[in-house]
């Protein structure tokens, strides 16, 4: 007998003609929050105590430690999406220095650039988490 076919949905972003950020506004972007919500660190390390003058300074911004301020990163940030549908979208944007070294990309919904998972900005927000 012969075995039905399994048809597997292909994850594909949005089509090449739909408006997605330009590599420039990306660019622009990630100065903007460099600048006014310190984004950062600039070169992120899982190594524990490293980074600890750019982690003090947001933990202070946040109003909160240092310990805290290294638990909120990008990655369980609420505007954080590394949807598969998104990282499709997101590779129409080619590589830049702000990758290197930062973990996996997601795009931050609220200032609309290309984050990663090992960076926070001052706009970090709790991400809900839904237990069943
Ligand atoms: S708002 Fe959230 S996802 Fe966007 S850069 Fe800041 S911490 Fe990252």
């Amino acid at each position: 007998m012969e075995m039905p076919k399994i048809m597997v949905a292909g994850f594909r972003g949005l089509p090449e003609s739909e408006p997605f950020i330009t590599a420039a506004e990306n660019k622009k972007n990630t100065q903007t929050v460099i600048d006014d919500w310190m984004l950062g660190p600039e070169n992120p390390s899982s190594v524990p105590g490293t980074n600890k003058p750019y982690w003090m300074k947001l933990a202070k911004a946040m109003q909160t430690d240092e310990k805290e301020a290294r638990r909120r990163r990008c990655s369980n940030c609420e505007y954080y999406d590394n949807s598969t549908m998104m990282q499709a979208n997101m590779e129409r944007i080619p590589q830049n220095e702000w990758d290197t070294g930062a973990g996996y990309r997601g795009y931050c919904n609220k200032f609309d650039f290309i984050c990663h998972d090992m960076r926070s900005c001052q706009a970090w927000e709790e991400r809900d988490f839904c237990e069943d």
